[in-house]
């Protein structure tokens, strides 16, 4: 019935319509803002794959470009974001909302810290929390995934193991009620690194993950988004179609988490529905190791969110770890550096969330709200939503 509804509304936007566009909503982060200069104390030691503090005692880090100087908040174990983009106005937005938001968070950071209080792997815990978060309406990921030009949810996701560097990814697919789990299990039971479109349901839906119709997925938000964005599309041309305008009309919500284990061990993983009205088999960010989803371990586990494109063509993800290992760079000034400095220059905006071996951790993003939390090692659990809490830019 719901199926038929929509492709009646569907036709609605071969002509013009006269529907408004509206802002979308976005959520943002926090952060305090510190002002020493040089890269952050972080980490301490770590176990392997690990250069960069070595070259950082032996104070090799001349010539290193500054950034943000110091982590927004030290001794994470783990962290979620639930997407960049416009930001969620403090002022309009009613208290169920806000608590919507917080709750979704917090509840993904309970269920990834339920996994690193019993022991379990950062693997496990990033997969735990991004599990949830797919499982949230709220969220452009698993139920709640935005619609491609052709009303269909074509969803991605990935994760990585910092140890060695493992990792596992599906871009397109149409039925696995979450993605993330399909991403690990490329990982595990597969000599590959990245599955997509129909051999990646088939090959998840063989191993025993849980499939859906496409209808599981559907929100009236999000359908919503779609009919606004088919009507800027029909009012304004090739412009609305510049991948700026994708990012900043278009892109909110998707997940993704980064741990830290009692081995230090680190990992990340990121899931999407991708951006709203994308064309049919287009893949973002989401799924690419080293664009939108990186871990090292002695470095960073990084997850992104924002203009996909432009996220790939600056290799984001790999290249805040890259500037740790290799210039010597903490965890904030080089997620700062990536985010704020050089993806703008690219043509888009975002963020990351990214931890580092010893805790540190930074959420910076150019976008002006990005929604994410943390919970530290004492078990504090915060949330940012509000751009009071995180400002763009920091
Ligand atoms: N990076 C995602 C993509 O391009 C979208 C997002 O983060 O909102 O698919």
């Amino acid at each position: 019935m719901r199926t038929r509804t929509r492709s009646r509304r569907a036709a609605a936007w071969l002509a013009p319509s006269a529907l408004a566009v509206t802002a979308v909503t976005a959520a943002l982060v926090v952060v305090p803002r510190l002002t020493e200069a040089g890269p952050g104390p972080d980490q301490g030691p770590a176990r392997a794959l690990d250069p960069v503090l070595a070259e950082r005692a032996a104070g090799k880090t001349e010539g290193v470009r500054k950034g943000k100087p110091r982590p927004d908040a030290r001794d994470v174990v783990l962290a979620v974001h639930g997407g960049a983009g416009a930001a969620l106005d403090r002022e309009t937005t009613t208290p169920e909302r806000e608590k919507a938001y917080r709750d979704g968070l917090a509840e993904a950071l309970r269920a990834g810290g339920k996994v690193l209080d019993s022991g379990g792997s950062s693997l496990d815990a990033v997969e735990a929390a991004v599990r949830r978060l797919e499982d949230n309406p709220l969220f452009n990921a698993g139920k709640g995934a935005v619609f491609n030009a052709d009303a269909q949810h074509e969803l991605d996701a990935s994760i990585m193991r910092g140890s060695d560097l493992a990792a596992g990814a599906v871009a397109g697919v149409r039925s696995l009620r979450n993605p993330i789990e399909g991403a690990r299990l490329v990982m595990e039971k597969s000599k590959h690194v990245m599955l997509s479109g129909e051999g990646a349901d088939d090959f998840g839906a063989r191993h025993g993950l849980r499939t859906v119709t496409q209808d599981y997925y559907w929100t009236q938000a999000r359908w919503d988004a779609l009919m606004r964005a088919k009507e800027t599309e029909a009012g304004k041309g090739r412009a609305a179609r510049s991948p700026e305008a994708l990012a900043d009309a278009q892109s909110m919500g998707t997940v993704g988490a980064v741990a830290r284990d009692r081995d230090r061990d680190l990992a990340a993983a990121t899931s999407t529905g991708g951006m709203t009205n994308k064309l049919p088999g287009r893949v973002g960010d989401s799924p690419v190791i080293g664009a939108g989803t990186y871990a090292k371990n002695g470095t960073v586990a990084v997850s992104a969110t924002g203009a996909g494109e432009v996220f790939i063509r600056g290799a984001a993800a790999s290249t805040v770890s890259n500037l740790i290992e290799f210039k010597g760079l903490g965890v904030a000034p080089a997620a700062y550096e990536v985010v704020v400095k050089r993806l703008p220059g690219l043509g888009g905006q975002g963020g990351v969330i990214a931890l580092g071996p010893g805790g540190d951790f930074d959420a910076p993003h150019s976008s002006p709200g990005m929604l994410h939390g943390y919970l530290t090692g004492d078990g504090e659990l915060i949330t940012k939503i509000f751009p009071d809490e995180s400002p763009a830019d920091s």
